[in-house]
């Protein structure tokens, strides 16, 4: 018989970290069958039930989390240290999408207006069933997690199919809900290959996709999707500005960006690319990125490039910007893989590979600019538009570039700190993608909004929804309507 699994292997040594079977279409087909029923249940369990269950997760998941860490680890390659804080943000969330959902899509009145005097109406989001998640190997327990968790909450069964670099992290976390869910399949993973999230995605039974990777894939999920009208949220990546103002705090500016472009290889959807300097600082800020970058090594500070073939578009990025621009630290020699060094270069033309294409890596173009409203056009002017960064001392001059960003979100004086707030939604626009996770509109994005009106008396003399209404009726809407609506504001 043919083999029908798959190995995951440790990026950095090479070895094998365990093997996972290629489920086919047809066991794709049963696990959605399997969570139809479980999400039946889970739904009639009822808030407070499921709250409890959750946070009861929560407290399995951190017993756990030092074993977590190092799977992770395996996976991924990254530093032990950098999983566990990924465990810990996500613990945040699972924390906050447990505790708020009731909060946020339980029912409540809503006003019915003049108009709806006599009527009662109420308004609640109810689950939407099996929620397919499709998720990425640079965060595989923190990006699934931001779906799967507030999917969970909001009273849906999952069917999850981590990344094929990432199987192991995914099978465990949902053996762990066991623990806490025994009863039914609530959560459920699938392993395999590119195929089997394409079943997983065809399958009409599925009613929401969390797809996170690449645009590419997400196109191909949606045109999926499609044939069956499953709506779904796309999270795909970015190409993140980094703005330093003329009053930014340079030292705090420059050990951020480092952070930010360089951690985790750089594998962060919402890592810094690209980096635009007003000219007054310009040289001083390049200063202190250049002393600080010599401190920074691959495979000590941060792990190897987790998808081999990662490593051919860092390597095309870096030998098209160090062609055309001057090299601030690194070069083609950082990439000796699986581990690439950091790479800065500066006065890369816009329009090349290197700024406008995500390279996903731990390389970051620089630019100076002639003020930060410059800087923000460039950072503006992406197909990608996912997360971003200002650093200014000038509080209500942040703010307000932050909210002129075109991006889902931008953190101010600090890298990706937006992440790490559950309240937060996050997600893009443009190529980054379309919907949101975590926050209240996280929850939201897993159910769908139930409407009721309910008729508390008949209005007298005003019955507009019959056969029977007259020429008076309809007099006293127009003079009601005149009256409530009919005054200009000029
Ligand atoms: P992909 O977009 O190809 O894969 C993402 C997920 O989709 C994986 O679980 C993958 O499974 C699955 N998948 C692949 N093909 C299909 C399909 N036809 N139908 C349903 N699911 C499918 O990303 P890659 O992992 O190949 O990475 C490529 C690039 O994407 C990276 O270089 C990076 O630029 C970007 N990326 C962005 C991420 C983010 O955080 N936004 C995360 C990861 C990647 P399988 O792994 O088995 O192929």
């Amino acid at each position: 018989m043919t083999t029908l699994t798959f190995d995951s292997i440790n990026p950095a040594t090479g070895e094998i970290v365990d093997s996972h079977p290629k489920q086919t279409p047809d066991a794709v087909h049963e696990a959605v069958g399997r969570a139809e029923e479980a999400a039946a249940w889970w739904a009639a369990l009822g808030p407070a039930e499921r709250r409890r269950r959750l946070l009861d997760y929560k407290a399995v998941l951190a017993q756990h989390l030092k074993e977590l860490a190092t799977l992770v680890h395996q996976e991924t390659g990254k530093p032990v240290g950098d999983a566990t804080l990924e465990l810990v943000l996500t613990l945040t969330h699972l924390d906050w999408a447990a505790r708020n959902a009731q909060k946020v899509l339980g029912r409540r009145r809503v006003a019915t207006g003049m108009i709806g005097l006599n009527l009662a109406a109420t308004l609640e989001y109810l689950p939407l069933g099996v929620v397919a998640v499709i998720g990425p190997w640079n965060y595989p327990v923190f990006t699934p997690m931001g779906s799967i968790a507030y999917a969970l909450a909001a009273g849906n069964a999952i069917v999850f199919k981590p990344s094929e670099l990432t199987p192991g992290v995914g099978v465990r976390l949902a053996e762990l809900f066991r623990e806490s869910v025994p009863e039914h399949p609530v959560f459920q993973t699938v392993t395999g290959l590119g195929e089997t999230g394409a079943a997983l995605a065809a399958d009409p039974r599925v009613k929401k996709v969390a797809f996170t990777g690449s645009t590419a894939t997400a196109k191909r999920v949606m045109a999926a999707c499609a044939e069956n009208l499953t709506p779904i949220v796309a999270e795909c990546g970015g190409k993140d500005a980094f703005i330093v103002d003329a009053d930014a705090d340079l030292g705090a500016a420059a050990d951020a960006c480092l952070w930010g472009a360089m951690a985790n290889a750089g594998q962060t959807c919402v890592g810094v690319e690209r980096v635009y300097v007003v000219d007054a600082v310009y040289e001083s800020f390049i200063r202190e990125l250049s002393e600080r970058v010599t401190k920074v090594k691959a495979g000590e500070h941060y792990g190897p490039i987790t998808m081999p073939g990662q490593v051919d578009v860092i390597k095309r990025h870096i030998d098209d910007a160090t062609k055309s621009g001057r090299v601030i630290a690194g070069g083609p020699e950082s990439v000796r893989a699986p581990y690439v060094d950091p790479v800065i270069v500066e006065d890369v033309p816009e329009d090349s590979p290197a700024v406008r294409e995500e390279t996903f890596g731990p390389t970051i173009t620089v630019r100076r600019t002639r003020d930060a409203q410059e800087a923000l056009s460039l950072a503006n002017a992406s197909a990608y538009g996912l997360g971003g960064t200002i650093f200014s001392r000038n509080a209500r001059r942040a703010a307000e570039l932050a909210r002129l960003m075109r991006s889902g979100m931008t953190a101010i004086n600090s890298v990706i700190s937006f992440a790490g707030v559950p309240a937060l939604p996050f997600g893009g626009v443009g190529d980054s993608g379309f919907g949101r996770i975590h926050g209240a509109d996280g929850l939201r994005e897993f159910a769908r909004p139930k409407a009721i009106a309910r008729q508390r008396f008949a209005m007298p003399g005003m019955n507009l929804t019959s056969f029977n209404r007259g020429p008076a009726e309809l007099e006293r809407l127009v003079r009601l309507v005149t009256f409530l609506h009919g005054r200009r504001k000029r």
